[in-house]
């Protein structure tokens, strides 16, 4: 029998100083060192993130970090 699971689109609240202490954590360092290491999902999944609390220009700095170590075919 298979399941199927369907999640719920929901808004969480994050307190504004977690959001910015975030947006402080990943910043340049961290994307040069890191972001070629994700994968492609995952890349989009934090740059998503980035995005919803208000880092937009963090998650396109990450983008274009990752896009440098994907391969051919990759999505970035
Ligand atoms: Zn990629």
């Amino acid at each position: 029998m298979i399941q199927l699971f369907r999640k719920q689109r929901r808004t969480v609240k994050v307190p504004a100083e977690v959001a910015d202490r975030f947006g402080e954590a990943f910043g340049q360092i961290a994307a040069g060192d890191i972001a070629e290491l994700l994968t492609c999902g995952e890349l989009n999944a934090l740059a998503d993130v980035m995005r919803s609390l208000g880092y937009p220009g963090r998650a396109e700095m990450w983008t274009e970090a990752h896009a440098q170590g994907d391969a051919e075919g990759d999505s970035h």
